[in-house]
């Protein structure tokens, strides 16, 4: 089973006669036009914990555990630090689309005959089209924004707190007996580097994806309290940065998971941005363009508002 096939498909004559086992290699997507060209989109921010935030994950012996990433660091040092899992924001991004109200009255997934798991594969869905799908048996549409990061920079240990009763239990149980449990939080002021990278994408699909960004954020954490804010630097400017580009240029500001030190990974972010300019929030070179800071912030805001006039108020 595991035997490597013989790589035919990438041997095709190139003005060779297209064949239907040919279709089945390429991507599927429709052609662009030079009006609505494919760009490549990444942002990068580190966000904060403005208050506890719980990130179910397990339970064990009646404690709800948040999900804990084991390390070593670059001097050999071992770390158990919280994590925002990629998968838990990319989930929240997308029901951000499939909630978002409609002009109609509907909400975008009930408009688009799109949810979870039934998602409708479509590649103009604003939904399926960046974040892709699976309409099982029928069609497969590949996501083309991918996310990254999540890991916190201090090495703080989530603390755990007793609490009465899972609210799960308090329907239909009033002549029980509470049973208590604990639950782990992620402590407030703990920051995350956080990353979202789309692949191909218009800047029409881009929009979704900004929209999805910023409007995940007061909605990030299981249960309640959620939210999670953009950190700012010493000068008050947002840590983020957008890049729309076709080469990819500059450093891409990530931060090594093993800074622990929140001002050395605000300085590492800043100083990987503003490569190789200084003193500016917009960068732009051939086929690249990154802005930095209120400027990222205000190209991201500027997408998600093109989303909402063309696709949700449309
Ligand atoms: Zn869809």
């Amino acid at each position: 089973m595991a035997a490597k096939k013989p790589e035919t498909t990438n041997e095709q004559p190139e003005n060779g006669s297209e064949t239907a086992k040919e279709s089945k290699v390429t991507t599927g997507l429709p052609k662009t036009d030079v009006n609505h060209p494919r760009m490549h989109f990444d942002i990068y921010a580190i966000l904060e914990g403005s208050q506890e935030l719980y990130f179910g994950h397990e339970v064990q012996v009646n404690v709800n555990l948040v999900e804990i990433v084991k390390l070593t660091t670059k001097d050999g040092k071992s770390l158990e630090k919280c994590y925002i899992s990629p998968t838990k924001r990319r989930g929240v991004e997308r029901r951000c689309l499939l909630w978002a109200p409609v002009k109609s009255g509907e909400l975008l997934g009930d408009k688009q005959k799109c949810g979870i798991p039934k998602t409708c594969a479509k590649p103009d869905c604003p939904i399926c089209a960046p974040y892709g799908a699976l309409d099982p048996g029928k069609s497969t549409l590949i996501g083309r924004v991918t996310h990254g990061g999540g890991v916190a920079v201090q090495d703080i240990y989530p603390v755990e707190k007793q609490r009465a009763m899972h609210p799960a239990r308090l329907v239909n149980q009033k002549d029980e007996t509470p049973i208590p449990f604990k639950r782990q939080y992620n402590q407030p002021g703990i920051l995350y580097p956080v990353y979202d990278h789309a692949l191909s994408v218009t800047d029409k699909e881009f929009s979704s994806v900004a929209y999805a960004f910023l409007d995940a954020l007061p909605r990030i954490g299981s249960g309640n309290p959620k939210g999670i804010a953009i950190a700012e630097s010493e000068s008050q400017t947002p840590l983020l940065v957008v890049d729309r580009y076709l080469v990819p240029r500059g450093k891409r500001p990530i931060i090594s998971p093993s800074v622990t030190d929140p001002e050395q990974a605000i300085a590492d972010f800043i100083r990987l941005a503003q490569y190789p300019e200084n003193d500016t929030e917009h960068i732009q070179l051939t086929y690249f363009d990154r802005w930095i800071g209120n400027a990222a912030l205000d190209k991201l805001q500027e997408y998600a508002a093109n989303f909402v006039a063309t696709v949700l108020q449309a």
